[in-house]
């Protein structure tokens, strides 16, 4: 029998997931059930996903850079790729604000159903310690991201999930540096990040073999622990516009790749699906990074010049599906708490902040909340309500998360494919033989 292929092997997972974590909502003892024994192997999993991030972010950058043959190449990809990211960010952001403007899912949310969410979530831990980490954000002034991206010590950088740009920087300086002191001194050092490259690509080979019982895992942990379904049913509107957002935002991605790329975008999308279900499963970019970079190099045909740089950098700046969020939320809340400050001007603030609270915001799940609190800052939203806006939202912010993640991974996809087109960097596919297998690999020969 053929066997079936690992993205719906993948979506089998997830629906059997789903189906059983609902079915364990029923019994008493079925949520225990469900976090003390099978949460644990999805933990497990993102924990493996996360491990090789950072190994495969150096190896692949290294790799990437030092086969350039002139380094100006790599400023124009640098700077097209910041552009178009703006760009992307732009426009979803703006989608986001028709929608909630044309729509208003705040009008009609009755009084008893605020006062329930406010008694359910304002003080509940979730929103309380979103609500710090936004404050601590507050506190640094306007350029502290540029100074947060050098690092000052490596291995501490290296050694910690949450400084990926810190990486970034000293792994480009590094690269450059090799180009620079000639091939003959840099080889070594090159041949020796050449094969670590292959060696981490096959890591996360092997922990996607996995992937199929992870997502179960994860699914049925995300069900057991999600709210009251008349407080999700209360917000259903809101959920609405926020994923007819993000399917738009899938519409133009595909646009964009037809268009520009000339490629099919079914294709595309049929390509990048293994990490977009892996990214509606852990709600990370970040744990996603890996097998994202894996599916854009091996099997969309993006070279790894550009994908070894655009995707890590995506990962942590480029977040469309949040920045979408960001706007609908905000607007949303202003709907039900404060229609006052519905005027243009805030929703023209709302755009600028939105779209570098985006940047700011860390690749995990729940990120894209915190820094909503400085949007709604921004524009002087009134301090004291804090709580009770992120609790008007809190209860379906895990399934929003989910889908949100997916859009700042396909966004990254889409506009590595682009760079890659504009700089003649966007080949055939060129799958592994080791892809989705575990038996070693015979007689192979390296590109
Ligand atoms: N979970 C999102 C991500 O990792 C960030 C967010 O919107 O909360 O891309």
């Amino acid at each position: 029998m053929r066997k079936l292929e690992l993205h719906w092997q993948i979506l089998i997972g997830m629906i059997l997931g789903i189906l059983f974590g609902f079915i364990m909502t029923y019994p008493s003892w079925g949520a225990k059930l469900v976090s003390d024994w099978i949460q644990p192997f999805g933990d497990i999993f993102v924990k493996f996903l996360k491990l090789i991030a950072i190994p495969l972010i150096i190896a692949s950058l290294v790799k990437g850079i030092s086969d350039l043959k002139d380094i100006s190449k790599f400023r124009n990809i640098g700077l097209r790729t910041i552009g178009i990211y703006i760009g992307t960010t732009i426009v979803a952001i703006s989608i986001g604000l028709i929608l909630v403007n044309l729509l208003k899912p705040g009008d009609g949310i009755a009084d008893s159903t605020i006062t329930k969410l406010s008694e359910t979530f304002a003080s509940d831990a979730g929103v309380t310690s979103k609500l710090e980490m936004a404050n601590r954000q507050k506190e640094s002034g306007p350029l502290q991201f540029l100074v947060d991206m050098v690092p000052d010590n490596a291995f501490r950088a290296f050694a910690d999930n949450g400084l990926m740009l810190q990486v970034i920087v000293f792994t480009i300086i590094f690269a450059i540096s090799m180009l620079l002191i000639g091939e003959e001194r840099a080889k070594p050092i090159k041949n020796f990040f050449d094969s670590l490259n292959f060696v981490v690509l096959k890591m996360v080979d092997l922990i996607m073999l996995t992937a199929p019982y992870a997502v179960f895992a994860l699914l049925a942990g995300v069900m057991v622990s999600s709210s009251d379904p008349e407080l999700l049913l209360a917000l259903l509107k809101y959920s609405g516009v926020v994923i007819l957002g993000l399917l738009m935002m899938i519409a133009f991605y595909t646009l964009v790749v037809s268009v520009y790329t000339k490629k099919n975008p079914l294709w595309f999308l049929k390509e990048i699906s293994p990490a977009q279900l892996l990214a509606f499963s852990t709600s990370s970019s970040a744990a996603t990074l890996p097998v994202t970079m894996e599916r854009v190099e091996e099997h969309i045909g993006v070279d790894k010049e550009v994908s070894s740089f655009v995707l890590p950098v995506g990962a942590t700046i480029n977040m469309d599906g949040t920045s979408l969020y960001q706007g609908v939320a905000a607007v949303f809340i202003m709907q039900v708490l404060w229609p006052e400050g519905l005027g243009l001007s805030n929703q023209l603030a709302i755009i600028l902040t939105a779209l570098l609270a985006s940047i700011g915001s860390a690749a995990v799940p729940g990120a894209g909340m915190v820094m909503l609190v400085i949007v709604l800052e921004a524009i002087g939203f009134p301090a004291d309500l804090y709580p009770i806006a992120l609790a008007l939202i809190f209860a379906v912010d895990r399934p929003l998360d989910m889908c949100r993640t997916v859009i700042n991974i396909t966004g990254d996809a889409m506009v590595s494919m682009v760079v890659a087109k504009s700089v003649g960097k966007l080949g055939q596919p060129r799958v592994e033989d080791w892809d989705d297998y575990y038996q070693p690999v015979k007689g192979r020969k390296d590109k």
